[in-house]
């Protein structure tokens, strides 16, 4: 079956994202609406819900799918960010935990200095500008008298989900522990 169609609306509605679901319900990914539907002809998947949207061609109408769950359990743990440089820029959203400034070059500090017995763990990072880096050197924020601007925590993919919904998502939520399931 061919899913792109010249047809504008159509494309758009085939861009539309998919929450995909591990077979224990667990929030894995975002994939194209297009995808969706080549995973459920390839019977991989069980479409959860529906966007209110239809897909048109000559020949046929399909349902625009919105939430999927994957049959085969793919062992992935979906929750977790990996612990990187990059990672924690992102958390700390390229800005420096000490003083605020996003236009220095940024480094990653250790809050307890390695030195000093601080390890490499979420709470113990955070995005510092090198100016910041230095004045702070082998202290701790208290002893340097520079506060952090929020106390560190590990991140979790959930954000990753959150940014896709809009008010056509709301057949997402209960999947994100952002509403309860309704209970009949
Ligand atoms: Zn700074």
């Amino acid at each position: 079956m061919k899913l792109s169609y010249k047809n504008s609306s159509n494309n758009q509605l085939l861009s539309r994202a998919v929450l995909v679901l591990n077979a224990n319900y667990a929030p894995m990914m975002v994939c194209t609406a297009k995808r969706a539907i080549c995973l459920e002809i390839l019977d991989k998947v069980d479409i959860l819900a529906n966007y209110e949207e239809k897909v048109n061609s000559p020949s046929v109408t399909l349902s625009l799918p919105s939430v999927i769950k994957i049959r085969d359990f793919v062992r992935y743990d979906n929750l977790s960010v990996d612990l990187n440089r990059k990672n924690i820029l992102s958390r700390d959203e390229h800005i420096c935990q000490y003083c605020g400034d996003k236009n220095s070059p940024l480094t990653i500090d250790h809050i307890l200095p390695k030195g000093r017995g601080g390890q490499d763990l979420w709470e113990n990072l955070v995005t510092a500008c090198k100016p910041c880096n230095q004045k702070k050197g082998n202290k701790t924020p208290e002893e340097a008298s520079m506060p952090l601007k929020r106390k560190p925590k590990r991140p979790n993919r959930l954000h990753y989900f959150y940014k896709y919904i809009n008010d056509k998502q709301e057949e997402w939520k209960p999947y994100l522990f952002m509403e309860p399931f309704k209970i009949n």
